[in-house]
């Protein structure tokens, strides 16, 4: 099988959209799930566990069997009393606003009859737990820490809205309208929700799927019919998640260091390859007067030469500097390749042109400038600019020098494997884009209360080495150069 029909067979595999199934609207690309209109995004872990923490303590803290027994018997206690005097579902707030005497009555239930008390006791740690004062008469808290570590165990297994825990949480929700005869579903629908506790293994997969589907519709539905923004923003749901960022440390446990696998260049090799490619300058040279393709298959070759030799130093491959210099080394290829394919006298000069531009356009704006920065001296920028001609005749480009893009040449030289492969990414460190920023700045804090946050590294990044990729394309272009001025036999090993 080749590679081609394997990487076809991964993407079957997985489970995100292809770029080709995103549709194009403008400049964006959107994915399938967002064609459909009026959308509404509903967080599980957000708005809705809060409510059911509840259900979800029972779930955590017991054996499954016995939880889901449990869950039961609640939703039945309900089924068992009149309509006008249950609650319209299972949250937290809207227990809270049943009668207080059937609430009271129901506490006692769970925390006694079922034997509760002390795996609901974490309940009592929120300030503003809806029907406070109620469960209070039931439950009391002794040492606040062992409270805390039973929330961040359930609250860890329910983050996930697909979670098992989450799951059961999930069914009962779904139970309980059917007991208050809320919703009605087709027979073989009720036997599979109704015998979810007793169903093997082999069937619970397409259960579990089906109880999710059939509760965040349901979700939506109750939103859409009350109006009310009761799940999308409860003040419950938010107030449980800022007590336990105040009273709640971050926590990183493992610092999960990728497992990074170097390459290693020799410096000897390296020294080796540079001066023999300065060496082989000198045996091409045939003219002192300006010769762009000369210059700049042999000043492109040489400046990304340079930049190997700086990301072999002092740990540079593995830093976000290590993601620049890549990227830089990509670009340089592909507009080497670019120019190589064309080959016509006037691009070479217009690429070389264009620096000069460049250069004037820094200076005269430099020159403007009281305060000049340290990082560049202005003689020499204006040096630069006049060093082919006066600096009077030097035209400024505004747009690419080619008036095309990067992507466009790669292209038309038929590397666009290499910016497929190398640019994207290392632009988003260039640009300082987000996820580039998330990756280098953040870590995820490990504490279940704080719902995966970010927060910064204690320790510097250390990201995959680009030696390896950074050596491959500049054996490429030395590859170009031995083409358009052979031969070059000397590679980077
Ligand atoms: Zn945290």
């Amino acid at each position: 099988m080749g590679r081609k029909s394997n990487a076809k067979k991964q993407r079957k595999e997985s489970n995100y959209s292809s770029i080709s199934s995103h549709k194009r609207q403008g400049k964006k690309l959107i994915p399938p799930i967002q064609q459909i209109s009026n959308l509404k995004k509903l967080s599980w872990s957000n708005d809705t566990l809060p409510e059911y923490i509840w259900l979800s303590l029972i779930v955590s803290l017991n054996e499954r069997d016995q939880s889901l027994k449990l869950l039961e018997r609640i939703s039945e206690y309900f089924g068992g009393i009149e309509d006008e005097k249950r609650p319209i579902d299972l949250k937290l707030s809207n227990l809270a606003k049943i009668e207080e005497s059937t609430l009271e009555r129901f506490i006692e239930f769970v925390c006694l009859h079922l034997g509760l008390k002390e795996g609901l006791q974490p309940l009592l740690l929120f300030e503003n737990l809806p029907g406070k004062s109620t469960w209070e008469r039931h439950l009391s808290i002794q040492e606040p820490n062992e409270e805390w570590e039973k929330l961040f165990l359930s609250v860890a297994k329910c983050l996930d809205h697909q979670s098992q825990e989450s799951t059961d949480c999930r069914w009962i929700c779904l139970h309980y309208m059917m007991v208050c005869d809320q919703l009605h579903v087709p027979s073989e629908l009720f036997e599979s929700l109704a015998n979810y506790p007793d169903k093997e293994e082999s069937e619970l997969k397409m259960i579990r799927g089906m109880i999710r589907s059939m509760e965040i519709a349901m979700r939506t539905t109750a939103q859409f019919f009350t109006g009310e923004e009761s799940v999308a923003s409860s003040t419950w749901s938010t107030l449980f998640w800022e007590q336990g960022l105040k009273d709640t440390p971050c926590m990183i446990m493992d610092l999960g260091k990728e497992i990074n696998q170097h390459t290693f260049v020799e410096y000897a090799n390296y020294e080796k390859v540079i001066s023999a490619l300065k060496k082989h300058f000198h045996n091409t040279v045939a003219t002192t007067e300006i010769n762009a393709k000369h210059d700049g298959v042999f000043g492109l070759s040489l400046y990304c030469l340079e930049l190997l030799g700086e990301l072999l130093d002092s740990n540079n491959n593995t830093s976000i500097l290590g993601r620049l210099g890549l990227r830089t080394i990509a670009e340089c290829f592909i507009t080497l390749a670019y120019l190589t394919t064309k080959d016509d006298e006037s691009i070479w000069n217009m690429y070389r042109l264009y620096g000069s531009g460049q250069a004037k356009l820094a200076f005269l704006k430099l020159d403007e400038i009281q305060n000049k920065p340290k990082y560049i001296n202005v003689n020499t920028l204006e040096a630069l600019a006049g060093e082919d001609q006066w600096g009077e005749y030097v035209e400024i480009n505004l747009g690419h020098w080619e008036n095309t893009n990067l992507r466009k040449m790669s292209e038309e030289a038929n590397v666009k494997d290499v910016y497929n492969t190398f640019y994207d990414w290392t632009s988003g460190f260039a640009h300082g884009q987000w996820a580039a920023v998330r990756n280098s700045s953040f870590v995820t804090c490990d504490n279940p209360m704080h719902r995966l946050h970010r927060i910064p590294k204690p320790q510097k990044s250390e990201f995959n080495d680009v030696t390896e990729d950074a050596k491959n394309l500049c054996n490429k272009i030395l590859d170009l150069v031995s083409n358009v001025y052979p031969k070059f036999t000397y590679r980077i090993e």
